[in-house]
């Protein structure tokens, strides 16, 4: 079948307000390597940034984090590694790299702000107790005043944010009862949670847009509320399909066969740009890195992503 290929002039280009400039990222943890399912978060946010100009005529810059806050989870190398792969696949980033594992006393900061505004309490309720009470947590440590030791810190949820449009998938209606949940920002194991790091980073390198797997959607209403308890402005979020192995099974680092050869990214990368929809010419998987992300900036259509969570790929 004949795929007739937009030109580029036609393709509808991310259209920015006069003032505002384009801040995406892509924020890997540390727990493995670079596999074909973190390559298309990867490419998806790198084109994108890219393929949005300002009104300056500016391209959108490119940002890596490297989100090392969960020391237990993360492989020897793996930052240094991911890294080398992004470069190898010419996703080359424009300033440099943030480490979360730099950022503890900026969290801490975040933390006890919201704790002198009241917006926050401990809890030591174990997941146990939880389960047993329907796996929601009702806010049951709200009025205890438990003291520090062995708590974890719980967020006053106000907002229950659990709707928001999407750049990719649309319309997103997030599971209420899960989004107006009071959820923890600092762990018990003293590690601070994902939603509170991310949101933090993402308000620190002033990030305007986040483009990342769908396997996100979900936390993407926590992190919302986040935002307007803090009384700052939400990104925008775009959720490109899950590549997975069958249904639910998203790809995993581990996996050997979703490995990808730093010494050999043209496959991969026709293979990731073909699974975000975006018709690559034939010829290009014969030429050089660069010519083939160039192509891929000059061509990237948002419209072309595919408009579904999961998307199943044959592992060889
Ligand atoms: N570090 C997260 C992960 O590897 C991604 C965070 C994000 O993109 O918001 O799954
Ligand atoms: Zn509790």
């Amino acid at each position: 079948m004949q795929v007739l290929q937009k030109k580029p002039q036609d393709i509808k280009r991310p259209s920015l307000s006069s003032q505002d400039s384009y801040r995406g990222r892509f924020a890997p943890s540390p727990s493995g390597l670079l596999h074909f399912g973190s390559l298309i978060a990867a490419l998806a946010s790198f084109l994108d940034a890219k393929a949005t100009i300002d009104a300056n005529g500016n391209q959108g810059k490119w940002l890596v984090r490297i989100e090392d806050i969960d020391p237990p989870r993360e492989k020897v190398g793996a930052s240094t590694a991911i890294l080398t792969t992004l470069e190898a696949f010419g996703l080359h980033w424009d300033e440099d790299v943030l480490y979360q594992s730099q950022q503890t006393a900026r969290y801490k900061h975040t933390l006890n702000e919201l704790k002198r505004q009241q917006l926050s309490y401990y809890c030591q309720c174990t997941r146990n107790e939880i389960k047993k009470l329907g796996g929601i947590y009702q806010g049951h440590c709200r009025t205890q005043k438990n003291s520090k030791e062995e708590s974890a810190t719980r967020l006053i949820n106000q907002y229950g944010l659990y709707q928001f449009n999407d750049i990719f998938q649309g319309h997103i209606c997030c599971d209420k009862k899960l989004a107006e949940e009071d959820f923890i920002i600092h762990r018990k194991d003293k590690l601070f949670a994902y939603q509170l790091a991310v949101v933090h980073d993402d308000i620190y390198q002033n990030i305007s847009h986040v483009i990342r797997g769908c396997d996100l959607l979900e936390p993407t209403a926590r992190q919302l509320t986040l935002y307007a308890t803090l009384n700052k402005k939400a990104p925008q979020y775009g959720h490109i399909p899950l590549a997975v192995t069958k249904p639910g099974f998203k790809l995993s680092k581990q996996n050997k066969a979703t490995a990808i050869d730093n010494n050999n990214p043209q496959p991969a990368l026709i293979s990731a740009l073909l699974f975000l929809g975006q018709n690559p010419d034939r010829y290009l998987v014969h030429e050089k890195v660069p010519d083939i992300i160039n192509w891929a900036i000059k061509h990237w259509d948002r419209e072309k992503v595919a408009k579904v969570k999961e998307i199943n790929i044959e592992l060889n």
